[in-house]
């Protein structure tokens, strides 16, 4: 919630009209390039025994990840004295103390220690020397009770001198180098990072009509902050085609708060009024980069509908300690990644071949994958809280969080249903604007149901969708739901020439996928990065973590092993790869002569081509 300053004059005469505690928190993050942060909160309290918390279930990332290890140099004190406390043996993220009688407030003092590690999306390394992205969960202890949007806290930080930022938050003054926020609920803090560099750039997104839309730039270099006018002008359409698509806005303004490191971990966490997108430093300067990260930004701007406006009733919890239900990701992030895509499309930052060779991609992985013949999609969302840090290794055996791709392949399904049973007079875009819509409000949010979902596609078009939606969540065929690709009027098909588009993204990540014919994935030093379990590969004995060593008697490059998967399409000799396991070399005889297969979407004439309906631009003439 973003408070005007005038506003913030009655509050400060009023007391807290937000809830009974008040929380003074003063995080100094000028040692976040030696990778410290600072932090010093007073907290209003009663005597007798407290628990304090530190924020463990972050919204969005829908594990119990905060990173309380990164919390050093703990001390909590009354009146100048330090008070005893003691960790909870059962919740690592309690700390139990008492309040002295006749104290009316503690101070908690700590440091964070940034970690280096770029995976772990928020806990992960989100500091360099020359940008931090402060997550404000990580910098502070709560009282347990009466709970976060009863807590009042007046932010305040201090960044290293010639650091500019962008945040949601409304900033009160900049005094000595403290920027002094409004302040705000904790719930609402935690929803508002602070993303601050030394290079740095705001971009004004605001539509004609509408409210402040800002593209917030923070890199380690002043040339990787190079945009170009068509990408601005791709990233304004963004904004009003998903201001077109929903109908409404539940937000004041909106801060897309775009880190470009090498040193971060790359990710985007979504809030009600900016989202958190972390790519490589050079995304808006290497095309392939940035056709790989095209569909980053639409994607956390639809949860600010779609996760932080309507939310499942599971992951509506009150605290940031009781344990979230990933029930529902399928639509918290299968619809979203659906909309991300589309819209991305929409608003030019992808193409039309993009949009459909990245449908490919992910409906290939998809369609291969062995795992779903024991784990139904829905158990993809139910242990989402640990799969979200499974390996990569055996993925297609073990399956992972799949609701994102495979979601976007159902509600593909479901929007293609919509278009075919009205004769193309509806679409799912009429579901988002009556679930997700009108009237517009400041950032809150409406949980739901899967009985809620089913009601507003029915009001949408009549159909059984509890049956469409149970069959595709429980399903244990071998193949995946392509009814929206085929409905749309498309076939997913496979020759021996990759796409344009998976070639940039193999260069942008450094591997070759070559899932679909010997059945690995390799990294760019030739290490096996995955086998697809039931491939010519897996059979003859490779496994994930081997490195490429030979191929038919000569060193390994990529070149050279599709040019052997090629040649053995046309004779009966075995594909020879000799490969490291550890410290032994082995050599592997793949019986495979299939040639070299790579996904594609190809054209069904016989239908209408109702894919490029979705994905043709809402707006007219911008
Ligand atoms: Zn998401």
């Amino acid at each position: 919630m973003r408070i005007h300053s005038a506003f913030v004059c009655i509050l400060f005469v009023a007391g807290s009209l937000f809830g009974q505690t008040s929380v003074t928190l003063s995080v100094d993050a000028t040692d976040a390039p030696r990778k410290i942060i600072h932090t010093e909160e007073t907290i209003s309290v009663r005597p007798g025994p407290i628990t304090l918390s530190y924020p463990e279930w972050i919204p969005g990332e829908h594990e119990p990840n905060g990173p309380v290890v990164d919390v050093a140099g703990l001390h909590i004190a009354a009146d100048g004295k330090d008070l005893p406390w003691r960790r909870d043996l059962v919740d690592m993220f309690a700390i139990h103390t008492t309040v002295p009688s006749g104290t009316k407030e503690i101070s908690v003092r700590f440091d964070f220690l940034l970690p280096a590690r770029t995976s772990g999306f928020s806990a992960g390394a989100s500091s360099s020397a020359s940008l931090l992205v402060l997550s404000w969960n990580q910098v502070l202890l709560y009282p347990s009770t009466p709970g976060p949007a009863h807590i009042t806290v007046h932010p305040s930080l201090k960044l290293p001198a010639g650091w500019n930022y962008g945040t949601a938050l409304t900033t009160e003054n900049e005094d000595g180098g403290v920027i002094h926020f409004a302040p705000v609920t904790l719930n609402t803090l935690v929803d508002s990072p602070v993303q601050a560099s030394e290079y740095f750039r705001r971009i004004d997104l605001t539509p004609a009509s509408g409210p402040p839309h800002h593209l917030d730039l923070a890199s380690d270099e002043e040339a990787t902050l190079d945009i170009t006018p068509e990408q601005i002008r791709d990233y304004k359409h963004l904004v009003t085609e998903a201001l077109a698509l929903f109908g409404a806005h539940h937000y004041d303004h909106y801060d897309f708060l775009f880190t470009l490191s090498d040193e971060v971990a790359h990710f985007g966490l979504e809030h009600h009024q900016s989202s958190d997108d972390r790519v490589d430093e050079r995304t808006l300067i290497d095309k392939n980069l940035f056709r790989a990260h095209a569909a980053l930004l639409s994607h956390e701007f639809v949860h600010s509908w779609n996760g932080k406006f309507r939310r499942p009733a599971g992951l509506n919890v009150a605290d940031f300690t009781t344990p979230m239900k990933d029930d529902l990701l399928w639509v918290y992030e299968g619809l979203t990644e659906y909309y991300g895509n589309v819209l991305a499309a929409r608003s030019g930052l992808r193409s039309e071949q993009d949009y459909r060779d990245n449908l490919a991609l992910l409906a290939a992985r998809l369609d291969n994958e062995p795992g779903r013949t024991w784990r139904p999609l829905q158990d993809c969302a139910d242990e989402a809280q640990l799969l979200y840090e499974a390996r990569g290794d055996w993925h297609s055996y073990r399956r992972g969080v799949d609701f994102y791709d495979e979601g976007d392949l159902i509600w593909l399904d479901a929007d293609a249903t919509i278009r075919n049973l009205s004769k193309g007079t509806k679409s799912l875009d009429n579901f988002c604007k009556k679930f997700h819509g009108a009237p517009s409000t400041p950032p809150e949010t409406r949980p739901y149901t899967f009985d809620d979902v089913v009601a507003g596609l029915n009001e949408v078009v009549h159909y059984d969708w509890r049956k469409f939606l149970t069959e595709r969540l429980e399903s244990l065929s071998p193949h995946a739901p392509l009814g929206g690709i085929e409905h749309g009027g498309w076939t997913l098909v496979y020759t021996d020439t990759r796409s344009d588009y998976q070639r940039a993204l193999e260069e942008a990540y450094g591997n070759n996928d070559l899932s679909y014919s010997l059945g690995i994935l390799v990294g760019r030093t030739g290490t096996i990065a995955d086998v697809l379990v039931t491939s010519p590969a897996a059979s003859a004995g490779l496994a994930p973590g081997m490195q490429l060593i030979a191929v038919n008697g000569m060193k390994y490059t990529e070149e050279r092993l599709e040019a052997a998967i090629t040649a053995a399409k046309n004779n009966s000799g075995a594909v020879q790869i000799l490969a490291l396991n550890g410290d032994a070399y082995k050599t592997y005889s793949i019986e495979y002569h299939g040639g070299l297969r790579f996904p594609h979407l190809e054209r069904d004439a016989s239908k209408a081509d109702v894919l490029i309906n979705i994905i043709s631009p809402v707006v007219k003439g911008q």
